[in-house]
């Protein structure tokens, strides 16, 4: 069976003033049923940009979609009619994102905007609207929802904002929700918890589940496979477990070592060195090798294909196997 979520080849483009900011530059993964996919990478390396063009948010200049392919179902959405994609968008494909007050509106109570696609989308009686509203702000543990569904965004806390843009985001119970750095903003202890629910979440409802993130540490305990991103390309992929035990990539392996680590009290945190790229001068050759502590020669030349390392496990690098043999 196809996907639930495809994405293929993608190559998106800014076109701004000051030339091509070349952000997405291949990029393919996917997701099935019952899964959670971490896209994890800085910020710049694409991996919001992926998930706006899968929502179809990203259409306008100066973005451009140059290539690629967005499939839900096997059902290709960059060419399909705005109707068609706006239909797909909450129905099948939902996405939380950082900052929940920038996208409930101030205006409205919490309530209403849960209610109000219910109305609008499934033609569901105020009544239901309602009751459905407080059963899912129950559902993402919310206390005294009949009371909090009548409050504005603002009488929330920031963690309680956050559950109900995630209530928001279930009101037409999608197949694929997104969340893009959903608790980035968020102080530890809640983001543990925001965490907690959206796993659970996801394999109550047996969604897929895309997770943005630029926190490797955040990812080890929820995601099944994991994609990293750098410059627009997807460097490593692999699932979680292999990953941590036996990272393919130095990309990967400078954001493992730049993990605090509990069992070393004290310890400097390394950071991996250098910037990321400036996505309108993307280095040739290997975009990581200014960075990268085993960059050789032809590094500053050979665009590094992607390895096949092992099922659904590939590295862009052009020492990849020797990184894994020699552990
Ligand atoms: Fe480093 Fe070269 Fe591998 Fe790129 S291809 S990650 S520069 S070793
Ligand atoms: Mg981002």
């Amino acid at each position: 069976a196809a996907p639930l979520l495809e994405v293929a080849d993608l190559h998106v483009e800014f076109r701004t003033r000051d030339g091509v900011a070349k952000v997405l530059n291949g990029v393919s993964y996917h997701i099935q049923a019952g899964e959670t996919l971490a896209v994890l990478g800085e910020s710049g390396s694409g991996k919001s940009v992926t998930a706006q063009t899968v929502m179809g948010i990203l259409d306008s200049p100066p973005a451009f979609v140059t290539g690629g392919s967005v499939r839900f179902r096997g059902e290709e959405l960059l060419t399909a009619s705005p109707e068609r994609r706006r239909a797909v968008r909450g129905d099948n494909v939902a996405m939380i994102f950082q900052d929940a007050l920038s996208a409930l509106n101030p205006v409205f109570t919490v309530g209403f905007q849960i209610e109000e696609q219910l109305r609008v989308r499934r033609g569901v009686s105020r009544a239901e609207a309602r009751k459905r509203a407080v059963e899912l702000l129950d559902l993402v543990k919310i206390p005294n929802a009949k009371r909090r569904v009548r409050e504005y965004p603002h009488e929330f806390s920031g963690g309680m904002r956050q559950r109900a843009m995630i209530a928001m985001s279930l009101a037409l119970d999608p197949d694929v929700l997104i969340a893009d750095e959903p608790t980035t903003a968020l102080d530890v202890t809640v983001q543990a918890q925001i965490m907690d629910l959206l796993a659970e979440i996801q394999r109550d409802r047996h969604m897929g589940l895309v997770l943005i993130t630029h926190d490797l540490g955040v990812v080890a305990e929820v995601a099944d496979r994991i994609v990293v991103m750098y410059a627009g390309r997807i460097v490593e992929q692999a699932d979680v477990r292999t990953l941590f035990r036996e990272p393919g990539h130095p990309y990967t392996r400078a954001l493992m070592e730049s993990l605090p680590r509990l069992d070393l009290k004290g310890s400097t945190l390394t950071t991996i060195k250098g910037l990321p790229p400036n996505l309108l001068r993307i280095p040739s050759g290997c975009p990581f090798h200014p960075r990268c502590p085993m960059a050789a020669e032809r590094c500053r030349t050979d665009l590094p294909a992607p390895v096949r390392l092992g099922p659904e496990r590939t590295s862009a690098c052009h020492f990849a196997e020797e990184l894994i043999s020699r552990g």
